[in-house]
């Protein structure tokens, strides 16, 4: 069993705060990958390793809070290794190194904008899966979904776009 950070959520000191956002277009097939979960639907999403909008937002944020380069950089679509690649094998490796840094998870807050498919549902799934990935407890997780009422890409249904923040309290300095 991985330690896990036994202070009430209220009174853990925030260290750092990160923030991450990311927007993945939208194509035919199957299943959407978000947070670490399959949903099923007609289009999934695009882009660098398996297009999981969520994850990349958050390891955005966990980056951004340790003060390392962000993931265009960590994991560039430019090299074949990332192709396609599970994103939750990404967030794993930056989970360790937040860790490797002294720091842990006070809490993850976010937003998913998406249209099409409801993902109210879903929500509680993609939290349990994403404590699992930073290994927290799921009371340190929200997870909100909206529309954007049928503006822009996002609203068109062509884009599914993730805000992320996160609080990390010291564990060794
Ligand atoms: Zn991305």
């Amino acid at each position: 069993m991985e330690p896990r950070l036994n202070i009430p959520v209220g009174s853990s000191p925030i260290h750092r705060v990160g923030l991450g956002t990311d927007l993945h277009r939208l194509e035919p097939g199957d299943r959407l990958r978000l947070g670490g979960i399959d949903i099923p639907f007609d289009r999934r999403l695009c882009g660098h390793s398996d297009g999981d909008v969520v994850i990349h937002a958050v390891i955005d944020a966990l980056l951004g809070a340790v003060g390392l380069p962000d993931i265009g950089e960590r994991f560039p679509d430019s090299d074949p290794k990332y192709r396609g690649a599970d994103s939750r094998t990404l967030l794993a490796q930056v989970v360790a190194e937040v860790e490797a840094s002294g720091h842990v998870l006070a809490n993850l807050d976010l937003v998913i904008e998406a249209e099409r498919p409801k993902l109210s549902p879903h929500k509680e799934r993609i939290r349990q899966s994403l404590a699992e990935l930073l290994k927290a407890s799921p009371d340190r997780i929200g997870v909100k979904a909206k529309s954007r009422e049928g503006v822009d890409a996002v609203g068109r249904g062509e884009a599914i776009a993730c805000t992320a923040v996160v609080g990390l309290t010291a564990t060794s300095r």
